[in-house]
C-alpha cells in the first residue's frame, strides 16, 4: 500500500511539472484535439480531482456561441438519468486558453456529478481557485 502511495505521489508531481511546462504564455495558436482533451483530462484529474471524475459521457469540438467552452447537463428521460457533455472550441488562443477552458468545465463536471451542485459560479466553484493558481491556470466566469 505504502509503495503504492508513494508511486501516486511521484506520478502527481511529474504531471504537475508537465501541466506547468505547458502554461507559460504563447502567442501560438492552439488547434483543439479530442486527444489532447482525453490526455489533459486524465492529467487534471489526477492532480485537481484526486481520479474522483468520471469523463465526460460525450466531447464535441464545435463553434459555442460567447463562451470558450461549456459543460452541457442532458436528461434522459427514458434512462432518468443525467449525462454530460463537454463543448469545445475547434482553435483557442493559444494552449493555455485551452488549458483554462478544459479545466474550468472539469471544475461544473466536479459540482455536478461529486457534489450534485447546480454547477454555477458559486463558491464551491470559486474553491479550486488556489489550486488553478499553483498550475499557473486561471478559474475565471
Ligand atoms: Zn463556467
Amino acid at each position: 500500500m505504502n509503495k503504492n502511495k508513494n508511486l501516486n505521489k511521484k506520478i502527481i508531481f511529474r504531471v504537475k511539472k508537465k501541466i506547468l511546462k505547458e502554461t507559460v504564455i504563447s502567442d501560438k495558436k492552439y488547434i483543439t484535439t479530442y486527444r489532447d482533451i482525453k490526455r489533459y483530462f486524465k492529467y487534471f484529474n489526477k492532480i485537481l480531482f484526486k481520479d474522483e471524475l468520471n469523463s465526460f459521457n460525450d466531447i464535441k469540438i464545435k463553434k459555442i456561441f460567447k463562451a470558450s467552452g461549456q459543460c452541457v447537463e442532458n436528461f434522459s428521460y427514458y434512462k432518468g438519468t443525467s449525462f454530460f457533455v463537454l463543448e469545445m472550441l475547434p482553435k483557442y488562443k493559444n494552449k493555455i486558453e485551452f488549458l483554462n477552458t478544459l479545466s474550468h468545465e472539469m471544475v461544473h463536471l466536479w459540482q455536478q456529478t461529486i457534489k450534485k451542485d447546480n454547477g454555477s459560479h458559486n463558491k464551491l466553484f470559486f474553491s479550486f481557485k488556489s489550486k488553478f493558481k499553483k498550475l499557473n491556470l486561471t478559474l475565471s466566469y
